[in-house]
């Protein structure tokens, strides 16, 4: 077990990106007295502290006891310290932090710790895409030393691979096109941040090209608030996208399609209206406004769940996904699933297999080591041991709480 320092030792805390799997505890760090600096982009503190505050709403309203208060998010936010990709850093006497586009979603980073007088260099990627995305550039691979590497495997599997962009793109138009012209409503859950704003993108450039049916798209949840930070930060979208907004002055996110759904009067008549397309939280159907959609569109059989993002083991969603026709709503009701149910795969924000040993082999200059981490831990143990045969680089999987000496 490794020895157990108070946080008054920890020098500072360095956030990649503002998923909640990733920044949901760092306001708790703060109530239990660290008082040092958290390091992160501009648009990673924005999302971050919004995502904070959200996730607490939804535990308070799920009457959970809740883990810190909007307090400890002030707290942190007074506390955070931004950084620009590229902008070279000291965080500690002996160690500089430089982030590098990760690709994954808005601001995401990798962060690299160049650490005594440059003798070591450690590269940690957080989250990240070594595709491009309709919202950002691949993830960096060059960086001016690197002695480790510590990537994450969330698709590090053997069998873990994603359809092309443009496959998944065209799945979605054809179930759009078809659910509307039969006269239904498309229900696709998503997180507020990173899926939501490239199914956004993508539906929106379907209707300029006519490949669908220019119909509205409602936003429901904290849907909107993200979306407006990514229109803050241009500098952190890819160059197209950036082009399209600045020089042809067309800003997909506030094209006409677009809706945001703001009172329950509102949803109701979404919910009773024409065919429409409605973008909503939680991802994984766990909470949030999805499930009032579900509760009043799963009978109609013309409808669709749309699922575009991962669904984890336990969620609603993965069980309505696996073929659930009947789910609990509360200790005697149910929701009877008679609408129709599609997966399409490939909007991920993360790389998959394929990309991931690819940016192995770009990565420049080679690593001695490198540790797979964030995934499940058969992918840990998959990815970790192809990349060995691969190309012959020492290789790990830590345990929670492993310890390692890098030299
Ligand atoms: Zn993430
Ligand atoms: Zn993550």
């Amino acid at each position: 077990m490794p020895e157990i320092q108070p946080l008054s030792q920890l020098d500072a805390v360095v956030l990649t990106h503002a998923h909640l799997d990733h920044c949901a505890l760092v306001p708790l760090l703060f109530k239990y007295g660290y008082e040092g600096p958290v390091y992160s982009t501009p648009a990673t503190r924005d999302l971050a502290s919004l995502l904070q505050l959200d996730y607490l709403d939804v535990i308070r309203k799920e009457d959970r006891k809740i883990p810190y208060s909007s307090n400890d998010v002030r707290d942190y936010l007074k506390h955070s310290i931004v950084l620009n990709y590229g902008s070279v850093t000291d965080i500690a006497p002996d160690i500089k932090l430089t982030f590098h586009n990760a690709g994954h979603i808005l601001g995401s980073a990798i962060a690299h710790f160049h650490l005594g007088d440059g003798l070591y260099n450690i590269a940690f990627t957080g989250d990240f895409n070594y595709g491009k995305s309709r919202l950002f550039n691949p993830a960096v691979a060059q960086f001016p030393r690197l002695e480790a590497l510590v990537m994450e495997s969330t698709y590090g599997g053997s069998n873990d691979f994603q359809p092309a962009r443009h496959d998944a793109e065209a799945k979605l138009y054809a179930t759009i096109q078809s659910v509307v012209g039969r006269g239904g409503k498309v229900i696709i859950p998503a997180f507020a941040v990173g899926r939501s704003q490239e199914v956004m993108l993508a539906i929106e450039e379907g209707m300029r090209f006519g490949k669908i049916p220019k119909v509205k798209v409602y936003l429901d949840g904290m849907i909107k608030e993200a979306t407006a930070i990514h229109t803050a930060y241009p500098e952190y979208l890819n160059s197209d996208l950036r082009n399209q907004i600045f020089k042809e002055g067309l800003n997909p996110f506030l094209a006409e399609c677009f809706q945001q759904v703001d009172s329950q009067e509102m949803r109701n008549e979404v919910m009773a209206g024409d065919p429409c397309v409605i973008i909503t939280t939680s991802g994984m159907l766990n909470g949030g406004p999805v499930f009032d959609y579900l509760n009043n569109l799963a009978a109609d059989e013309r409808n669709a769940l749309v699922f575009v993002g991962y669904q984890a083991d336990g969620t609603l969603g993965r069980r309505i996904q696996k073929g659930w026709r009947e789910v609990p709503l509360g200790r005697r009701d149910s929701i009877v699933i008679n609408l129709e149910v599609i997966t399409v795969d490939g909007f991920s924000g993360h790389s998959d297999r394929r990309q991931l040993m690819n940016y192995v082999g770009h990565v420049s200059p080679h690593p001695e080591k490198i540790f797979t981490i964030h995934g499940d831990e058969k992918a840990t143990l998959d990815l970790a041991s192809s990349i060995y045969k691969r190309y012959r680089i020492e290789t790990h999987a830590p345990m929670n709480l492993e310890t390692y000496r890098m030299v």
